[in-house]
């Protein structure tokens, strides 16, 4: 049985920097409650929404959690009625022990609502989750059409957008002939459209859609973005099926034998770490 837990996506955000989770539901802290409210998978998650979060419009998401790091983390789950006062009523997962380690929490899935009122549609935890699955399938699309409608004037046959929790997009193309920029990558672009439309370094909470999977810098530009998913459509193969490198980088990695396409020489250097001294006596960092 998968237990989820639904919670505000702002609360989410926060937890994220706090490395806690303390809600346990609508207005109360696991402190306030004594447990954290969770429901046995995606039946009960829909039951909670419609009863309880029908009038909520803020974004929502499912936290899926995973048993074996809840009880690594000495939180522990009993199975309670959902109404304390009826013995008989339906029961729901509870977790005790205090706030929840970020870590516990091995999925995120947004919320999605009906296009008519507030009703929420199914947020279940399996990989053919279907609420995460439409907005997907409806951000991919959008990604290939911006790949396909680059392709045909001066840029490469990649599309890529970042949406953040809130249903923002940021679109990017690829722009790396057009400007001669080699980084230039449709998802690289995306990225820093985000990050300025925003006015962050940090994307927690968005999705990166690629209209073909992300070549190894693009991946890292995700890592460093902290974007919290990536979604492609076309793979390295179909990439390097049209003649591009994607898949020989993928390689390149994943090999002991880097030399071959381009040594990376490591040598000591007097003064090496103290760029990191310098960054560390820096009371006014910005750490990322
Ligand atoms: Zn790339």
């Amino acid at each position: 049985m998968v237990i989820q837990h639904i919670a505000f996506r702002q609360d989410w955000r926060q937890a994220q920097r706090t490395g806690t989770y303390d809600r346990s539901t609508r207005g109360a802290s696991i402190e306030e409650v004594g447990f954290l409210h969770a429901s046995d998978g995606p039946e009960q998650v829909r039951a909670v929404l419609t009863r309880f979060y029908a009038d909520v419009g803020e974004p929502l998401v499912v936290l899926t959690l995973d048993e074996a790091a809840l009880a690594a983390a000495g939180l522990s789950v009993v199975r309670e009625p959902g109404d304390p006062a009826d013995p008989d009523s339906e029961r729901f997962p509870h977790v005790y022990g205090g706030p929840l380690p970020v870590a516990a929490v091995s999925r995120v899935d947004p919320v999605v609502r009906s296009g008519h009122g507030p009703g929420p549609a199914a947020a279940d935890g399996s990989d053919e989750a279907l609420a995460g699955a439409d907005e997907d399938a409806l951000h991919l699309s959008r990604a290939i059409s911006l790949a396909t409608a680059n392709a045909a004037t001066d840029g490469g046959p990649f599309g890529a957008l970042v949406v953040t929790a809130d249903g923002r997009a940021f679109e990017g193309a690829n722009r790396v002939t057009a400007t001669n920029d080699p980084t230039a990558h449709a998802e690289v672009t995306a990225i820093r459209a985000a990050c300025s439309g925003l006015d962050t370094f940090e994307l927690s909470g968005a999705v990166l859609y690629a209209s073909c999977e992300p070549c190894p810098m693009c991946l890292g530009a995700a890592l460093w973005a902290r974007v919290d998913r990536v979604v492609f459509a076309a793979d390295r193969h179909d990439a390097a099926a049209a003649g591009f490198d994607d898949a020989a980088f993928y390689d390149y990695f994943a090999s002991p034998e880097r030399g071959g396409l381009m040594p990376i020489v490591h040598r000591a250097a007097p003064g090496s770490t103290a760029p990191f001294e310098a960054w560390q006596e820096n009371a006014d960092r910005t750490a990322y």
